[in-house]
């Protein structure tokens, strides 16, 4: 079993081809579409962003450093914004641009 503790094992999971296979997958069954923002009735728009197929991340519902055998289940996966996602993550890019984030959770 595959593990994602590290950051080169996260590192090299997230270049695989098999996670860029699931990403793809999961991003079309989601229509291009954050997850999170739909669910509170707003809808990821070019209000934020007229690039906004760069700015979707797909994210692991259940962290793959927790739960590595669901790591490439589309299940657990969901498109959200970049947003979103570092809410989720309680991440703030701005503030903590110098901190290496690499070492914390995804
Ligand atoms: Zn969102
Ligand atoms: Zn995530």
């Amino acid at each position: 079993m595959a593990e994602y503790k590290t950051k080169e094992q996260k590192r090299k999971f997230y270049k695989s081809h098999a996670w860029q296979e699931v990403r793809q997958r999961v991003l079309i069954r989601d229509n291009y579409e954050c997850q999170e923002c739909k669910r509170q009735g707003k809808v990821y728009t070019d209000y934020h962003d007229p690039n906004k197929h760069k700015r979707l991340d797909v994210d692991h519902i259940k962290e793959i450093y927790t739960h590595p055998h669901l790591a490439l289940n589309e299940d657990n996966c969901e498109t959200l914004c970049v947003r979103c996602h570092n809410d989720k993550h309680d991440r703030f890019w701005l503030r903590k641009k110098q901190a290496k984030w690499d070492d914390e959770k995804w």
